[in-house]
Formats: C-alpha cells, structure tokens, sequence
C-alpha cells in the first residue's frame, strides 16, 4: 500500500492548511495546491498533521503473557492511537535481560508492520536486582538497545544504579529509572493520604518516588551518565528534576496521560481499573505536572500502557493488578488536559509526543513533517468530543480508566514510512 499519497488540506503541527505528497516512505512536498495525478488521494480538511508518535513505555506483554497482549495486537493498537514507535518494556516472560529475548521481541514487531517496536533492555537479571543483565550483548544486538529499564520494579541498590548508568555511558545509553522505594511503599494500594486513611488501604508517599528521583539525579551527575525518569507523578519529583535540569546534568523525565489528568479521588469507588503504579495522586500534583510537561521540565509523555486480562483487574482492590491501557486514548488525552486549557500548542505536542520521546530513544527518523523525512505521520481530528468505547480498542485488554469518559479528538489516519496503517480510524489492513 505504499505509492504516491496526497494529503489534501491538512493542518501540519496545527498551521495553516498545506497539501502533503508521500512518495514512497517519505514525504516528498509539502505546500499549498500540490498535484500528483495517480496518487491516492486522503481529503484531509480541517485535520491537524503529526509525526508519528513515539512512546517510551509500552508492556507488550509477549513473551509470556499473550493472554493480555501480544505484540500484534498491542502494535494495531498503538496504530490506532498515532503511534509509530513503542519501545517495549523488559518485564516480559521470559524477563528481556538477554540478546536472545529483545531479539525476539524486534523481530515479531518486524512481523507485525503497523509499528515499529524498540525493545527496552532489562537493568537488572531476571529484574532481581541482584547483578546487572548483559547490557552490552543487548546493545550490539540486532536491536540494538540504547533504554535500559527493570520497571515494574526500581533499581533501588544504590551501586547497582551507579554501575548501570556508569556502563551504559560508553554507547550512550540511558538508564529508564521506576523510582520507588521498596521499603516505604511495602503494601502500598493508593497515594498516602486523606484519602487513604479513609479507604483504609496502605498510603504510597510521595517520598518514596522522590527520594529515589532524586538519589539518581545525583548519580546520573556523579558518573556523567544518562538518567530517565519513568512516570513522575508527584510535584516534588517535578521540582528536583527542574533542579537537575538547571545544573545541566543529563536527565530527562516522561509523564503519562493518566497522571495528567485523574486524580486519587477516584480510588474512592474501589474500582481497580483505577489502581495503578506510581498511583493517581492529588489535583495539585496534577496541575504540577501539566506545568511541567509545558515548561518542558518534564520531557515527553509516555503511556505505561499495561494491558491485564479482566480476571486481574475485576477483583478486590488488595488483588488487582496495578496498570492501566493507554496507547489508544494518549493523544486524545494530552488534547483534554494540555491543548484544551492552553498549556501547550500542536507543535509543543509533536514535540512531547513524538520528537523528544525519539531522542532519548535515540531514535532517528522521528519527530519532523518535512520533506525528506520518513513520512510517519498522525492525522488528527479535533473537532469531535465523544465518549471512550473500550470495545473499540484494539488492545486485548480492556482496562481503560477513561472508558465512558468524553473526550475530545480521533485519530484518523497513521502512517509508518509511507504505508498507512490506519484509515478512517480504523486498521487499514
Ligand atoms: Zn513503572
């Protein structure tokens, strides 16, 4: 399905109306009143056009648990979302901590086709925590790793961290930090607070993310190396990030969708589908965290799409799992909670979404709408607001807090290096 397209009328990163040829697997023109006769032609009036977006934090699930997702399925669903690149994290079964498993795990996203899937390295064997994984055999794979990552759990061993960051310096990598002390969230169900005291469920301090955040801005500066920050959620680990930034030392942030626009009073309910790690927190940190995203403390958003099967989620709040889908709501999201109230412009959503996101992926190929560059794009609707339909998802999971939420926006058309993989909002093939 690749050729010729010409996408007639759309709004690149939110300007005025431009008409856009791909020619192949890249953008050839871009301008007013092009003609390509022969080429398909996709009417795109009043749409806003967006490099493919690229999300930092996607669990797959395969190998292991393909009952939740599978790179196929998890790869139409990022399509549907505007993305091109997920990079897939390393809590898989087997954990990805070997060449052989990230291997794996690029070459089914290869199969797939609707999105490229860049596999995130395991810090740690087995995510133990015990002694670091094989980084450099994970690095010079077919792969070819640069984000090392144990989420889902933190590399809370202070040497342990120091000598990951130290390793990963000689191929610039960088290490992707969940910043959670074991030891003050032990039980931890929801943010500590009133709100915990009267749900009696164990609270998770802001401390325990913020301590750990701020530990590793010291390390990543003591040995010169590359720190991540997953899922901020609190506005202190905002503010020592903001710090490490102003001292000039290498550390990037990402927030996701969820933590910029619900709060823990919907734990209140005892919904799971409301139980996530790092957990919903209070409306300032909220408000915290949309001003950071914006004043680009904060880097970029990234979905911690973490698909379960319904018996995980549709249990008693101390059983469920913690996670929550977000590939395919994310920009519709960040259209609510940042674009809606002013806090950022389309370009400053390429931006968070798509260029930045790809930069410490060190990923290149990502991030522009211009000519020459691959032509991975996102066409975007912003005019409808309608309700999030779970059953519309891709994904094999359907554990979306937004579900029945209205929201504004659609995504209407993808395409990955010239071929589209979603038309009309639906997986074109
Ligand atoms: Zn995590």
């Amino acid at each position: 399905m690749t050729g010729t397209w010409l996408i007639t009328g759309a709004r690149p990163l939110g300007g005025d109306p431009a008409d856009v040829l791909v020619s192949g697997e890249a953008v050839a023109e871009i301008g007013p009143g092009l003609d390509a006769p022969g080429s398909q032609r996709l009417d795109a009036d009043g749409l806003i056009l967006l490099p493919g977006l690229v999300d930092l934090h996607t669990h797959l699930r395969e190998p292991g648990r393909e009952d939740a997702e599978t790179v196929a399925s998890g790869t139409a669903a990022a399509a549907l979302g505007g993305y091109t690149t997920v990079h897939a994290m390393a809590n898989t079964e087997p954990v990805a901590d070997t060449a052989g498993v990230v291997e794996q795990v690029w070459r089914l996203g290869r199969q797939a086709g609707r999105c490229d899937v860049q596999p995130v390295g395991a810090v740690t064997a087995g995510l133990e925590g015990s002694r670091l994984a094989e980084l450099g055999a994970m690095a010079d794979s077919a792969a070819r790793v640069r984000v090392f990552s144990d989420d889902g759990q933190c590399v809370h061993d202070a040497v342990l961290m120091r000598r990951a960051l130290e390793y990963v310096r000689a191929f610039g990598g960088v290490i992707a930090q969940h910043a959670q002390e074991p030891r003050l969230t032990s039980g931890a169900q929801v943010n500590e607070g009133e709100i915990s005291g009267r749900l009696g469920l164990a609270g998770w301090p802001a401390v325990a993310e913020e301590a750990i955040v701020a530990r590793d801005c010291l390390l990543a500066a003591h040995v010169g190396s590359a720190l991540h920050v997953c899922h901020v959620s609190t506005s202190g680990s905002v503010e020592i990030i903001r710090w490490a930034k102003a001292k000039g030392w290498q550390v990037t942030a990402e927030v996701t969708p969820h933590h910029l626009l619900l709060t823990e009073a919907l734990a209140g309910g005892y919904d799971p589908v409301f139980k996530v790690n790092p957990p919903l927190r209070t409306a300032e940190d909220v408000q915290a965290l949309r001003a950071g995203l914006a004043d680009g403390t904060i880097d970029c958003v990234a979905t911690d799409h973490a698909p379960h099967p319904l018996e995980d989620k549709e249990t008693e709040w101390q059983a469920a799992a913690f996670g929550m889908t977000g590939l395919e709501t994310a920009l519709r999201v960040v259209h609510e909670a940042l674009v809606q109230p002013g806090l950022l412009d389309w370009a400053g959503v390429a931006d968070r979404m798509s260029a930045r996101p790809a930069a410490i992926g060190r990923l290149s190929g990502h991030g522009r709408v211009a000519p020459g560059e691959p032509a991975s794009l996102v066409l975007y609707d912003p005019s409808p607001r309608e309700a999030v339909d779970p059953a519309s998802h891709a994904s094999k999971s359907r554990n979306t807090p937004f579900a029945g939420m209205v929201l504004p926006g659609r995504v209407v058309a993808t395409f990955l290096r010239g071929r589209p993989t979603v038309l009309d909002g639906k997986l074109a093939w």
